[in-house]
């Protein structure tokens, strides 16, 4: 069987270094707060060709912090509004509710599933204060056009790279292409912790400053409390771990992109949609994303060849209990792409031969 993630077998791939960082943490007697996220923050920073980075317990979290920031810094109202995906992971949109904002859901591009600017002017009100592109699969969105739009109405830009870490976006990394960027690090993502973990990236230290303080029940010094705050935060073991794993980042999207420029020359099949990519190293392929309109069958048929599949997402966020107020919404094209999506294994670790066994079992689909 080939499963859609190991991630024992890439655990597996930075022993013995990996457990050997781990114990000397745990003998070191210092879990939270010290150097191993200080040498992390710095080193993720300049890895995103940014300045600042302050580690977090989690990429909801990451998001969160920021707007709370952002409201702190600007005096933003309660029910302000962010514009964001309609068709991204459900934390993207928590993360708005969470801060006291309203998410005002817009709808991607067909083709690539990205967020569409061109839908801004009609989502536009006089309480638009953010947008939050989401960097979906790993793909870099259409930038340019969103900064230039966030630009001409004096919009924030908040990045969701909770998908993205290192993708490229005309030679500059996610994380330093809007105001502010939050990554995640959950065991699944192209960089991951052995737990939870997230970070928050910016090249505005005042930013920086804040969040750090809100991540720290509201503190900057000891049992003096500015703002009603948060605990959040990254720990010393992860820390010790994502620097081991940043090491090799680029190398393991390089194999993701390898794998992916497989899938997309011989998967043959008409029946299935591989993705559209824009540029190679604007996308780090955190997930391989195929669309096809018989997808349950598709999925049924893979896992008869033996290949696990998951489906990136099942239900839409408008759909979704948590936000029953959006059930009337009607978003056709999120609704298509909920319906017709289907992520293939990819890892760096995938052997040539699963590979194929991949392609052999999507081409085989009738
Ligand atoms: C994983 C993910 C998050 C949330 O990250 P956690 O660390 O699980 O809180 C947010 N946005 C997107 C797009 C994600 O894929």
């Amino acid at each position: 069987m080939i499963k859609f993630l190991d991630i024992q077998r890439i655990t597996a791939s930075f022993e013995p270094q990996l457990s050997a960082e781990v114990q000397r943490v745990v003998s070191s007697g210092w879990y939270l707060l010290g150097e191993e996220v200080a040498k992390f923050e710095q080193a993720f920073a300049e890895y995103c060709d940014s300045t600042h980075c302050v580690g977090v317990a989690n990429g909801l979290d990451a998001l969160t912090l920021i707007l709370m920031a952002w409201r702190e810094m600007y005096g933003w109202d309660e029910g302000d509004e962010v514009i964001v995906p309609a068709n991204t992971y459900i934390a993207s949109i928590l993360s708005i509710s969470r801060a006291g904002l309203t998410p005002v859901l817009c709808e991607p591009d067909e083709e690539n599933a990205l967020m569409d600017a061109t839908q801004f002017p009609r989502l536009m009100t006089l309480r638009t204060r953010a947008i939050m592109p989401v960097h979906l699969y790993g793909q870099v969105c259409d930038m340019d056009a969103i900064r230039t739009f966030a630009r001409q109405h004096g919009l924030k830009v908040v990045e969701d790279c909770a998908q993205a870490h290192g993708a490229l976006h005309r030679g500059t990394r996610v994380g330093a292409l809007g105001d502010a960027a939050a990554f995640s690090f959950y065991p699944g993502k192209n960089l991951g912790a052995l737990g939870d973990g997230g970070a928050v990236v910016t090249s505005d230290r005042l930013l920086a400053r804040i969040v750090r303080k809100l991540a720290n029940y509201g503190s900057q010094e000891k049992y003096v409390h500015l703002s009603k705050g948060i605990n959040s935060r990254l720990d010393e073991v992860q820390a010790a771990v994502l620097s081991v794993k940043l090491a090799r980042l680029d190398a393991d999207n390089d194999r993701r992109r390898q794998i992916a420029r497989r899938y997309i020359r011989q998967m043959t099949n008409p029946l299935v949609r591989t993705p559209h990519v824009s540029s190679w190293l604007g996308h780090v392929f955190h997930l391989f994303t195929v669309r096809c309109e018989r997808r349950d069958e598709l999925q049924k048929h893979l896992a008869e060849k033996g290949v696990q599949t998951l489906i990136h997402y099942p239900i839409p966020p408008h759909k979704q209990e948590a936000y029953a107020e959006w059930s009337h919404l009607s978003l056709p094209i999120t609704e298509r792409i909920h319906r017709e999506v289907l992520s293939l294994p990819i890892s760096p670790v995938m052997t040539n031969d699963e590979v194929q066994c991949v392609i052999d079992a999507v081409n085989s689909f009738e």
